[in-house]
């Protein structure tokens, strides 16, 4: 009977060992985009026939064994004051460093802001093929084959990576978490990691705002509501959902609102489960950023507005006069 941790014979290449999921972490909690990622790479050990290992830098409160029921055979922890946040060549040093010691094959991270700022510098360094934000399990019935969004989620491409070490870094829903029972051992990974470079000396954190990027609710405005006096229509929404708030361009390059809550091609991309368009018209550039969102709900007073094109669900009409309507509504519904 073969062992785990053996050598495979796939595809004429040999796999010996796990898949590794990196574990990105905020504040001590694991994301759950990270959750997604050891599904999906417990999955892909299940395919390659071999274990599942994550591995989380720095401080974490949550307990680690737990997420054995992700699919996780052994959680390896990397602490130490230079990794106690973020700074991605500290990252990419540690994740090179474990690589090479756990003789991990491919390596699986989230598309979020920190697998952005990591995968793409770890394959450089491992000279490794990436596919950057995998929307499907790999197809390894003819090599490695890995289907991505391209043009903005317009197209898909299939990608095939070829070398030995193999990157992926999955996009936020794209993969459903698969919770079950079971529990991970959690071992410390000892490594020299350099000095961070890049210090972090203090945090100032929006108090009460849901962070847009892990948000599964989201309600955004557009230059249809006029000015920022009206906003509240937007945010009194959002606080009855527990939702984060967004906008259009145009809102943020007028102040309406923050520039961090600018969504679309050249702002942040999000895919929550739930998306409120109010008053935006739906060009490309921003859909760039929100169509892959589970539920798009559209707010336009023009019928033709193009944002109706991609919704699931469409009010033609005056926000001055649905949104109240809307938010009265979710308050009797909470019975408030
Ligand atoms: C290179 C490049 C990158 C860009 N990147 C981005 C990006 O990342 N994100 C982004 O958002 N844009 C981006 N843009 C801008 C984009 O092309 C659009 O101009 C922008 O998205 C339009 O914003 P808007 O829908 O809020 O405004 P508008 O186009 O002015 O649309 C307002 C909409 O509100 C509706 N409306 C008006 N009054 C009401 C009312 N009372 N009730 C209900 N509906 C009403 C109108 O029918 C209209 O559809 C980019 C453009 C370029 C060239």
């Amino acid at each position: 009977m073969e062992k785990e941790g053996e050598a495979k014979f796939l595809n004429n290449q040999i796999f010996y060992m796990s898949v590794l999921i990196f574990l990105d972490q905020s504040e001590g909690h694991i994301k759950k985009n990270s959750l997604e990622a050891a599904s999906y790479g417990a999955k892909v050990a299940e395919l390659l026939g071999t274990s599942a290992e994550g591995i989380v830098f720095g401080k974490v409160n949550d307990d680690l064994a737990a997420l054995g029921a992700y699919g996780l055979k052994k959680i390896h922890t990397v602490s130490g004051d230079a990794v106690n946040s973020l700074d991605s060549q500290v990252f990419t040093s540690g994740l090179a460093q474990a690589v090479g010691m756990l003789a991990s094959k491919v390596v699986v991270f989230a598309n979020n802001l920190d697998g952005k700022s990591i995968a793409p510098r770890l394959s450089a360094k491992l000279k490794a093929g990436l596919v950057s934000g995998a929307v499907a399990l790999p197809d390894i019935s003819n090599g490695f084959v890995v289907k991505k969004n391209v043009f903005s989620g317009k197209a898909f491409a299939h990608v095939s990576i070829s070398t030995e070490i193999k990157i992926i870094s999955l996009n936020p829903n794209s993969y459903k978490i698969n919770k079950t029972e079971g529990s991970a051992e959690v071992v410390e990974l000892n490594m020299q990691v350099p000095e961070a470079k890049v210090k972090v000396t203090g945090v100032n954190k929006v108090a009460g705002e849901i962070p847009l990027s892990e948000a599964e609710i989201v309600v955004s405005g557009g230059r249809g509501l006029k000015g920022p006096e009206n906003w509240n229509l937007i945010t009194d929404l959002a606080k009855l959902l527990g939702a984060a708030t967004a906008c259009s361009r145009p809102v943020g390059d007028a102040h309406w609102r923050p520039h961090h809550e600018h969504v679309g091609q050249t702002g942040l991309a999000i895919a929550p489960n739930l998306y409120f368009a109010v008053g935006i018209s739906g060009a490309i550039q921003h859909l760039a950023g929100v169509n892959r969102s589970k539920v798009i709900v559209v707010i336009n007073k023009d019928p033709e507005a193009p944002f109706f094109k991609a919704a699931d669900y469409g009010i033609v009409g005056d926000a001055f006069e649905v949104m109240p309507k809307i938010i009265e509504a979710v308050k009797k519904l909470k019975g408030m």
